[in-house]
């Protein structure tokens, strides 16, 4: 299947235990994500989030129930669901090859303008622009030239040049200081406008800037509604 223009997430009944163990970790989850929406989901460490996040983008295959985009369950989309949902891991994975081929892993064909402006976006035009290489620079391996911080908005440029629809981020800011997470919070939030974003963690710095916030125990939904409300 292909989808075209705005993406909507419906959850419906679903549950999940992993094969090698008899712990259900999800129970009867029903939720839906509005294309564009911005959602937290929050929950002690071991609650399912993680879980939930494989499920949404069709990593794992549901015991029950299913995830669907646009009405069509995950498991359908095979590996193109990474055109839909992009994920940013809490320790995002860079290569050892130039900014430029980091990032036009998002997209190979992505002009060296395009990618001046995705920099921009998440703001490392800066940064990169102050290195002797520029774009070519050399990043290592395990990425350390750069910070945590740099790192993960390194992923969003990647992402923002793949144009996935949804993005899922996966307790991206665990280790960073409350201000660097702050900073980062609003530049995800400013840059991905119409995107879809969900933003899945265990503490509430961040969430009050989002549309929905839900919360997850021991595979529950247990509440769900706007920051202001929770
Ligand atoms: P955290 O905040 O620590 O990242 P989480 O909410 O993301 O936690 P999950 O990683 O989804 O939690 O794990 C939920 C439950 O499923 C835990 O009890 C965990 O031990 C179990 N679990 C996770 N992955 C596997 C796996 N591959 N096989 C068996 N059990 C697993
Ligand atoms: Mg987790």
């Amino acid at each position: 299947p292909v989808l075209e223009g705005p993406i909507e997430i419906t959850i419906d009944h679903l549950s999940f235990t992993y094969p090698n163990s008899t712990k259900q970790v999800l129970k009867q989850l029903d939720l839906t994500i509005p294309a564009g929406h911005k959602m937290a989901i929050l929950g002690r460490s071991g609650s399912g989030k993680s879980t939930l996040a494989s499920l949404l983008r069709g990593d794992l295959v549901p015991e029950q129930g299913q995830v669907c985009l646009n009405g069509i369950p995950t498991p359908l989309f095979g590996d193109a669901i990474a055109n839909y949902v992009g994920v940013i891991q809490q320790s995002p994975y860079l290569f050892n090859t130039t900014i430029l081929n980091n990032l036009r892993l998002g997209d190979p064909t992505a002009s060296e303008e395009k990618v001046w402006e995705v920099l921009q976006q998440v703001g490392l035009k800066g940064l990169v622009e102050s290195l002797p290489d520029g774009l070519a620079t050399m990043v290592d391996e395990a990425g350390l030239r750069f910070s945590g911080g740099e790192r993960h908005r390194m992923a969003l440029a990647r992402l923002l040049l793949k144009e996935t629809p949804i993005i899922l981020f996966d307790e991206p800011t665990v280790g960073l200081d409350p201000i660097t997470e702050q900073a980062l919070i609003d530049t995800f939030l400013t840059t991905l406008k119409d995107k879809t974003m969900i933003w899945i963690t265990h503490h509430l710095q961040g969430i009050e800037k989002m549309d929905q916030v839900i919360f997850i125990e021991e595979g529950i939904l247990e509440i769900s509604g706007s920051p202001e409300e929770l």
